[in-house]
């Protein structure tokens, strides 16, 4: 089984690993669509160059995934799911009495609830086509903690428990449902972490990345957005039919410890 003619939505995907996530899919000859909630031009211009570069449907949806209906909006207006990659998140960083209530919200519903509202509706999608891959990428913050991170620590780990349940509701079915723990890639994401990181540590943003970033990550690389990508369509091939209710982590060896 290839993805080629397969639709795959990958939720926040205008930027980073989704974006990473989309184009390779696209690249192999999937359908896609991509989501962010910001519906401007560029947006849509940017799925108008991936459909042109690779020759398949590209479509950029809207929906804002810190709101219930949005999300399940999404898969609607998607109409087909065979391919789900559950990937938008947001990050704060603080400690846990200065954490501001609304960032934890909002941290809870994009990163983690999301997840659920989506694959709710995608999965009788899924059970109609008789095949489905659900996706979640989760992180080494899933697996482990870092202080000042309560909301997106709490966040993951709430994904990984949302991926076994996935699975094993739909163990009998040709549906997998596994996360993917990345480990620090150098996205828009974490480049804007490391002010934060400094600040909290009262360090230069050289030595945050140095020193508290990529201190935890043996490897002293960053994971690439190309890596993850594999990993996808690995999660989607015949070889991994049987790979379901777990986690692949690329993070340079930061798990092991
Ligand atoms: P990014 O900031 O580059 O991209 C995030 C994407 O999500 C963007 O397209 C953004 O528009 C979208 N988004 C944000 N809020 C949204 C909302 N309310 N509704 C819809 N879309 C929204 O981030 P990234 O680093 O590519 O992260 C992607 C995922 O990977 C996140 O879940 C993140 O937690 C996870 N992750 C990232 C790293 C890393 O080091 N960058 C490590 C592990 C896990």
């Amino acid at each position: 089984m290839s993805v080629t003619g397969k639709t795959a939505v990958v939720t926040g995907s205008t930027s980073g690993i989704g974006l990473g996530i989309a184009t390779e899919l696209a690249r192999q000859g999937a359908n896609v669509v991509l989501n962010s909630y910001t519906d401007n031009e560029e947006d849509h211009a940017q799925a108008r160059a991936l459909a042109e570069a690779h020759g398949t449907t590209v479509r950029y949806i809207a929906a804002d995934m810190s709101k219930p209906d949005q999300c399940r909006g999404l898969i609607e207006a998607a109409g087909v799911c065979d391919i789900l990659v559950n990937n938008a998140g947001i990050q704060h960083v603080a400690p846990i009495p200065e954490f501001p209530a609304e960032k934890w919200d909002a941290i809870i519903a994009i990163n983690m609830s999301s997840a659920f509202h989506t694959t709710a509706v995608a999965l009788p999608m899924m059970r109609a086509a008789g095949w489905g891959r659900v996706i979640n990428i989760a992180s080494a913050h899933g697996l482990r903690a870092s202080p000042y991170k309560s909301a997106y620590v709490t966040a993951k780990h709430g994904v990984m428990g949302l991926t076994k349940v996935t699975a094993l509701e739909t163990a009998q079915e040709p549906i997998t449902c596994n996360a993917i723990c990345p480990g620090y890639v150098l996205t828009p994401m974490v480049e804007q972490q490391i002010p934060d990181t400094a600040r909290e540590y009262g360090i230069s943003e050289e030595e945050a990345v140095e020193k508290v970033i990529l201190l935890k990550q043996p490897s002293k690389e960053f994971v690439t957005v190309e890596q993850l990508a594999g990993m996808v369509l690995f999660l989607c091939s015949d070889a991994a039919a049987q790979v379901t209710g777990t986690t692949l982590t690329a993070d340079g060896g930061w798990t092991a410890q």
